[in-house]
């Protein structure tokens, strides 16, 4: 699943002459470490990219933000105001070509709608630049191949928006999967929901891909292919319930219930609504088990109780500042990536089975990830 970090030499080769140069070691350093930041544009400048990952890039050690892409040309200049880049490094959606050449762009970020991840992280990658796109990673396993197929033609690295691997709690979640502390997690339960009470497009299929399952549900589905140390589930069954809003659910789930099971044994039972809230996961082990109460899968992760105790790992971390940096090191050939879009077409194999489970009648459907 990881993708090898890129050589220094490669990633040296995609960038220009002059800028490569600020990346050369200087004399007596182990390590290269870069002189100038990675520069990242946003694509889509919503609630996420507005509210989380600009306010990151203030705080990031190897990005910056370096332009943006956006259908609002006067909410782009505020934005180069607002943060310090030129107005020339507003692109509109239809211009992404634009960003080819550009040595000040290292990185473009994709955060609009699902059903423009697609497009738009196709439009990256032909530009030249490395890709994180957010989860999910597109609306289907299709367009999840027609990306990193782009990704692979241009020569691009790629990450999905996947900030949990660089959450403390969640990074313990992992490291206890690995090392196996308490032998195998072999049955694990959680519910992520949050209510929705008016026409977004989250509730459009041809942009969202789906219902909650799309946006919050593959949170559940990344806790538990933590806790298998990787491994995706082998099948699935899975139920929509009854809509109590169908006026605003009209072509996708407001709630499902769904199961999955690995090939040791384990099984988790997961739920996820657009009708009430909810955030918790928990995972079961022979010898004890580790139960994130609240907040599993938010910005500010709640410590979990585990049948050691509680974990308190201190103030809490900019989880997309980390995210961001990690990607950035894993380009300057310094560590792996845990999270390439590799991981993102995996997710949507195991929610294309729920789906297909559901649409079954509860039938038992084989993962193909
Ligand atoms: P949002 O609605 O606040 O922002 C969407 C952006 O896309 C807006 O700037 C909008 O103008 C733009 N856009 C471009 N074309 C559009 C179209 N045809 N229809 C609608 N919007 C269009 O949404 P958001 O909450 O910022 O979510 C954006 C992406 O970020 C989604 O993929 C979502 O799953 C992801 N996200 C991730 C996290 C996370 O924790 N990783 C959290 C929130 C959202």
């Amino acid at each position: 699943m990881r993708s090898p970090p890129v050589s220094r030499r490669r990633f040296l080769g995609q960038l220009s002459a002059a800028s490569a140069l600020a990346f050369l070691p200087r004399t007596g350093r182990a390590q290269a470490v870069p002189s100038r930041k990675l520069g990242v544009v946003l694509v889509g400048l919503g609630r996420y990219a507005t509210n989380q990952l600009a306010p990151a890039l203030r705080v990031t050690e190897h990005c910056r933000l370096a332009g943006v892409v956006t259908g609002d040309a006067a909410k782009g200049a505020r934005w180069a105001q607002e943060h310090g880049f030129p107005e020339g490094n507003v692109w509109h959606y239809d211009r992404m070509d634009r960003i080819a050449g550009r040595p000040d762009v290292d990185i473009v970020y994709v955060v609009t709608p699902p059903g423009l991840h697609a497009p738009h992280s196709i439009a990256a990658a032909r530009a030249g630049k490395h890709l994180i796109c957010e989860k999910p990673m597109a609306n289907t396993v299709a367009e999840c191949d027609a990306i990193l197929a782009a990704c692979a033609k241009a020569g691009v690295k790629h990450a999905i928006g996947y900030r949990l691997f660089w959450d403390p709690y969640h990074t313990e979640l992992r490291r206890l999967a690995r090392e196996g502390d308490f032998g195998p997690f072999m049955r694990l339960g959680g519910d992520r929901a949050f209510r929705i009470n008016e026409w977004r497009w989250r509730v459009d299929k041809k942009l969202a891909g789906g219902g909650p399952l799309m946006d919050v549900g593959v949170y559940l589905i990344q806790g538990a292919c933590m806790a298998k140390d990787g491994r995706a589930p082998v099948a699935v069954t899975a139920t929509e319930l009854p809509k109590t809003r169908p006026d605003l659910f009209k072509d996708t789930e407001e709630t499902i219930r769904w199961s999955m099971e690995w090939a040791d044994g384990a099984l988790a039972e997961f739920s996820t609504s657009y009708q009430q809230n909810a955030d918790w996961f928990r995972c079961e082990a022979p010898r004890g088990w580790m139960h994130f109460k609240s907040r599993a899968f938010g910005y500010v992760v709640a410590g979990p109780d585990t049948s050691r105790g509680p974990l308190d790992f201190g103030p809490p971390v900019n989880q997309q500042a980390r995210q961001m940096d990690g990607f950035a090191r894993h380009l300057l050939g310094l560590e792996p990536n845990p999270v390439p879009g590799e991981m993102g077409r995996r997710d949507l194999a195991i929610i294309e089975a729920i789906y297909a489970s559901a649409a079954a009648g509860g039938t038992r459907v084989e993962v193909r990830a």
